[in-house]
């Protein structure tokens, strides 16, 4: 991709089917970022790499973006195989930890409750139930030490200064990593050229606000990040133009948020409001992500006053407008 700077990329199961890493070279070694999911198809594929094209030099250094199991995913194995240090912000190798440690638990009535009500069917309830606690699945364990990474921290890499930049809203302190002198930003999921990342609210924090978090670190991200880079995403492909895809996806938050405030002048349970987020009706595969991410935008609304939320007979929420409290999008857009 620049120099010093390699792309490879892992296959996974799922409508996501791949992921980016990236391999950036580093003196006598290698530092790598972000690390696939923990399946024998990626451990293998790490081997051939560790034989082939890595032989001349081992990895130093595990950086992961974020603690989502595709990028996590082997990172202990990793370290372990090389003796070296995982490089993560603190609230994500913390939360990353905090969930690894639901692995084999049952699911908690906090986390069936939110999903009732916000409207989740008993054959739903269950799916969730047989599932939760599966993140270990994909992981290894994770090392039981870090160096930690913070906003606008500099590491040096391969002799070039990189600067970390921090992200709210997709997961709780993701990690883009920018070089001026390659123009040049390894984005993670923070931003992705063609599909929107997930912003969503869990069980664990139901009255949380991550939309606001994610729109702030959007608009941070405009201030921090000139047009001209190249930005290595991780899934699809790499692209320039950082500033119009950012602009794009807070317009699509907007757009979401103004169509919500209209649809809910009728009082409306959670899974009415799906249409009007994602044009089309949503299976039981993907209730969990839907549900997350329309809970996202009416707690933002919801915050905001400009709609209410009360909890009906059926133990359902049911959200309604307030024409009074008008949701105007420009209030933000400065
Ligand atoms: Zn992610």
């Amino acid at each position: 991709m620049a120099p010093g700077v390699w792309w490879v990329r892992f296959v996974m199961p799922g409508p996501l089917n791949h992921i980016n890493l990236w391999l950036l070279e580093d003196g006598d070694g290698w530092t790598i970022v972000d690390t696939c999911l923990n399946l024998d198809s990626a451990k293998a594929q790490w081997e051939s790499l560790f034989d082939g094209f890595m032989a001349s030099k081992p990895v130093k250094r595990v950086i992961c973006t974020h603690m989502h199991p595709d990028h996590i995913g082997l990172a202990g194995w990793l370290c372990a195989r090389f003796s070296c240090d995982l490089h993560m912000t603190q609230a994500e190798f913390l939360t990353g930890s905090l969930i690894m440690g639901y692995t084999g638990e049952q699911a908690p009535e906090a986390a069936t409750t939110f999903y009732h009500r916000t409207g989740f069917s008993c054959s739903q309830l269950d799916n969730y139930r047989q599932r939760f606690g599966s993140f270990g699945q994909f992981v290894t364990p994770l090392p039981h030490k870090y160096q930690r990474l913070s906003d606008r921290q500099t590491l040096s890499i391969g002799g070039r200064y990189w600067e970390i930049v921090t992200g709210e809203g997709h997961s709780p302190e993701h990690a883009c990593l920018y070089c001026p002198a390659l123009r040049l930003v390894i984005a993670g999921d923070q931003i992705l050229p063609r599909i929107t990342p997930n912003v969503s609210v869990f069980p664990t924090e139901p009255d949380g606000n991550p939309l606001e978090a994610w729109l702030a670190s959007s608009t941070r991200l405009l201030d921090v990040l000139p047009d001209d880079l190249l930005v290595l995403p991780a899934h699809q492909a790499p692209f320039t133009g950082v500033r119009v895809r950012l602009n794009q996806i807070i317009d699509s938050h907007r757009l979401a948020l103004a169509n919500l405030y209209d649809l809910l002048m009728e009082p409306k349970v959670l899974p009415e409001c799906f249409y009007c987020m994602f044009g089309r009706e949503i299976g039981d595969e993907e209730i969990q992500m839907a549900t997350g991410e329309t809970v996202a935008h009416l707690n933002y609304l919801w915050h905001r006053g400009n709609i209410g939320r009360q909890v009906n007979t059926g133990g359902r929420y049911e959200y309604q407008s307030d024409p009074a409290a008008r949701y105007i999008d420009a209030d933000w857009a400065q």
